[in-house]
């Protein structure tokens, strides 16, 4: 049952073939079996599956329910959901339980009746590439477990990738669905900002953040997203658009599609056996009709730059509130307001997510506001120009989605700008607000030693505001002629 596809297993559930909770407890098995080599969930809610799962199965007797009824997903344990723990990876909220489900949670359980398995490993309040900032420990790729996932949503991808959800949620703000989609060889999907509500998610960095889906293929996605995505008056920044119909646009003929292959993400840097599978990948989208052409994107080598400087300072601005008296982990015994406060930030919370809030608020900092986070504004709406000029000759913008595959646990963590390069590709569609997917597109080796284990990597498809239809249409035609997205990893099966 974890081999088949949101379709079928809607079909399997509606046909008899299995119930919803027979469905949710092959997962929870499976969780409960291997999840042990992976620790790619926080929390997992069975007796609330358990429950769903006999809610769906009563809906589905009826007749009743929709295309997710029954079908058991994660939700990354950055969106709050009533009664069950919401740590976004720190022990800052390690104790605490959401009094309420945040608008994504609503739509997928409450309303499409998909069931909850549990709340996936990311890395702390979702800064980081690779899942080792966690307060739960790293996550490991189920392709090598030597090997990060990729983050932050690395528990949900290596869920979704080593079968133990039928897909996951996932938020981005810099590549943290695409970038651990590619490293795990799923589908992974960050929409338009403001195309899913953010109330409930955990806010990182606001103009940045938004909700997605990591999913085994373009047609789950499409499913998942399909629920997801809608205006909601609970949050101001989200727009209010008709959705279009994902699901029904797929397979429609790439004939005449104008992709845009940017000079800067082909240079002569990128690593030659990844730079093969994104052309080739490329070449099977041209096969299918598509026009490719070459274009330039000439600010975007200023878009990691450009993001530390205003993720930081809106995360410094977020974080503000976890002080041990409105929020969050509170001190033992402090002597005074101030020292509490000093306190319960200095254990709550780990190192990179301090590093954050330091260099935030320095470079929102009298003296240092104009030299900083005013040019780093300057520059994002430089980059933003440059697709807007893009996409007046272009319909989708092909790439790499990260520098290369999987890394070993550990090879970055002593170095915070080479952590941060991960995300060189992926950045750029959160400052202009694009919505953008990542596809498997091929296996490379991990290095050059003779026993080196093959690794996914990702093509990374960015598409014009609200045109995610397009793009989950580009990925599906993609998988209807290639096989990657059907691999599994090893010991995973
Ligand atoms: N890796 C990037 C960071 O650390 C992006 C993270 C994300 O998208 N949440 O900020």
């Amino acid at each position: 049952m974890h081999r088949l596809t949101i379709k079928e297993l809607s079909a399997g559930l509606r046909a008899k073939k299995f119930s919803a909770r027979e469905l949710t407890q092959h997962f929870l098995d499976r969780i409960a079996r291997l999840d042990s080599r992976l620790n790619a969930y926080i929390t997992v809610t069975a007796e609330q599956a358990l429950a769903q799962a006999q809610a769906a199965d009563a809906q589905l007797a009826r007749g009743a329910g929709g295309p997710l009824t029954g079908v058991p997903i994660a939700q990354k344990d950055i969106f709050c959901t009533r009664g069950v723990r919401t740590s976004c990876g720190s022990k800052m909220l390690d104790s605490f339980i959401a009094p309420y489900d945040a608008t994504v949670v609503r739509n997928l359980h409450q309303t499409a009746g998909a069931t909850l398995l549990g709340k996936t490993n990311m890395d702390e309040f979702a800064m980081g590439s690779s899942n080792e900032t966690s307060f739960y420990g790293p996550v490991k790729n189920p392709w090598d477990p030597s090997r990060v996932p990729g983050g932050s949503s690395g528990g949900s991808a290596a869920a979704v990738a080593a079968g133990l959800a039928a897909a996951a949620t996932g938020t981005d703000t810099g590549g943290s669905i695409r970038q651990p989609a590619a490293l795990t060889n799923l589908t992974g999907v960050k929409p338009t900002y403001g195309r899913v509500s953010r109330y409930g998610m955990i806010a990182f960095a606001s103009s940045l953040d938004q909700a997605g889906v990591l999913a085994r293929s373009a047609a789950d996605a499409a499913c998942l997203l399909q629920t997801m995505a809608g205006f909601d008056p609970l949050d101001s920044t989200s727009v209010e658009r008709p959705v279009e119909d994902y699901v029904a646009q797929l397979g429609a003929p790439l004939d005449g599609l104008r992709i845009g292959l940017p000079k800067e993400y082909f240079s002569a840097d990128l690593e030659p056996r990844l730079a093969q599978c994104v052309r080739q990948a490329v070449d099977e989208l041209e096969r299918l009709g598509a026009r490719l052409r070459e274009i330039n994107l000439p600010n975007v080598g200023l878009s990691v730059p450009a993001y530390y400087v205003v993720a930081p300072a809106e995360a410094s601005s977020n974080l503000s509130r976890y002080d041990g008296v409105r929020f969050g982990h509170r001190a033992e015994g402090a002597a005074s307001l101030e020292a509490l406060y000093k306190r319960s930030r200095g254990e709550g919370f780990g190192a990179e997510v301090q590093r954050r809030i330091m260099v935030g608020t320095y470079v929102l900092s009298h003296g240092y506001y104009d030299a900083y986070y005013l040019k780093a504004q300057r520059v994002r709406r430089l980059i933003s120009e440059d697709f807007r000029q893009a996409f007046t000759e272009v319909d989708v913008i092909a790439g790499p989605t990260a520098p290369g595959p999987a890394f070993a646990l550990g090879a970055k963590t002593s170095d915070p700008v080479a952590m941060y390069l991960n995300d060189l590709y992926t950045i750029a569609a959160n400052l202009a607000g694009l919505p953008a997917l990542s596809v498997g597109c091929g296996f490379i080796a991990a290095d050059d030693t003779p026993a080196a284990p093959a690794l996914p990597v990702g093509l990374h498809l960015i598409g014009d505001h609200f045109s995610e239809a397009r793009l989950l249409n580009v990925a599906h035609r993609y998988q209807q002629v290639t096989d990657w997205h059907t691999r599994r990893p090893a010991g995973f099966e």
